[in-house]
């Protein structure tokens, strides 16, 4: 069991648009950022916004690193991302599969673009910013849209949803 309960589809709270986060150094942040790096790792999520552990503010956890589904991705401590902002997108786009641990039991393919320069706070309050590529960046575009009350299913096509078992399948029978 992850240490937070998760937000499921259906919840409101993934709908809404989430409020900036005030003050970083209070404690309840602080506090919330350590369970849900702790909650994202018990549940093998490569990220987690806020409102999947029902709190309507801006601020996700980012975690990249190799999963079955991405055997190729950059490993990277889980970093919070305070009031986030995306200041550049790249033209090129690319497509790949997202799931989301709100939206248990089903894949889907999404576009996104392929890489993306973010502005944030950190944890210490500072801010930051960075250019992410590959996963990092699609987690990213994920985990904004959160904040805004968007879910991957929004931006996939309906005839690229997959079940995870048919998934598995066609992994499988794409590795033989
Ligand atoms: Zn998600």
């Amino acid at each position: 069991m992850p240490l937070l309960q998760i937000s499921q589809l259906g919840h409101p709270i993934l709908r809404q648009k989430a409020r900036a986060v005030a003050q970083v150094s209070n404690p309840e942040i602080q506090t919330l950022i350590d369970d849900m790096i702790q909650t994202c790792a018990d549940a093998s999520g490569l990220g987690i916004a806020a409102p999947q552990v029902y709190q309507p503010l801006r601020l996700f956890i980012l975690s990249s690193k190799p999963t079955p589904r991405y055997p190729t991705a950059s490993s990277m401590a889980p970093m919070a991302m305070v009031n986030p902002t995306i200041t550049e997108r790249s033209e090129e786009t690319e497509k790949d599969w997202e799931g989301c641990l709100s939206i248990p039991g089903l894949v889907g393919l999404v576009t996104r673009h392929k890489s993306v320069t973010v502005s944030f706070t950190n944890r210490f309050g500072e801010k930051a910013d960075l250019f992410l590529e590959g996963l990092a960046a699609r987690v990213f575009q994920h985990e904004y849209d959160h904040l805004d009350g968007i879910v991957f299913l929004d931006r996939a096509d309906t005839k690229e949803l997959y079940t995870d078992k048919e998934y598995q399948r066609k992994v499988r029978e794409a590795a033989d």
